[in-house]
């Protein structure tokens, strides 16, 4: 298992001002912060870091959303980060999520769900990469 994850807080959260609690939740979960921005996707980058969706009825929603405002990228470190930080964040759809999930507590419905994670960690690693240069690592 790898050390690494990635996440975001997407663009609901953030204008919320939900930021802080967020980054609190994920540091009392034992998470290292190895990197962090507060960035904006334009479309064509959202659509790049969700490609593998675009197939799916709700891409150009999603898109559209990830790039309406900012987002916070973090690189994160644990054991067992990959795994850990799914659990943390609870299920993609809130309604579905577990009490005490970061989606659970800040998501607004299964799209604008607050909050990104890294599925596998061949994916944290393509994510990290996407947003990180190993000058931003730390
Ligand atoms: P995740 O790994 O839990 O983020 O879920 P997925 O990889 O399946 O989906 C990526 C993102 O697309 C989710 O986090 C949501 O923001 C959005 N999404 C997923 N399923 C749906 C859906 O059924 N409808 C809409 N509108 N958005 C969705």
């Amino acid at each position: 298992m790898g050390r690494f994850t990635f996440t975001m807080i997407k663009p609901d959260a953030f204008a919320k001002g939900h930021t802080g609690a967020i980054l609190s939740r994920i540091q009392e979960a034992g998470f290292r912060i190895a990197a962090l921005k507060l960035t904006r996707l334009s479309p064509e980058k959202a659509a790049a870091f969700y490609a593998v969706h675009r197939e799916r009825p709700f891409y150009e929603s999603l898109v559209q959303f990830m790039s309406s405002g900012p987002v916070v990228a973090a690189i994160l470190e644990k054991d067992n980060a990959v795994e850990d930080f799914r659990k943390l964040i609870g299920a993609t759809d809130p309604a579905k999520a577990e009490a005490n999930t970061i989606r659970k507590l800040y998501a607004e419905s299964v799209e604008r769900n607050a909050i990104h994670g890294s599925d596998s960690d061949e994916n944290a690693r393509i994510e990290c990469d996407f947003f990180f240069s190993a000058l931003e690592r730390f």
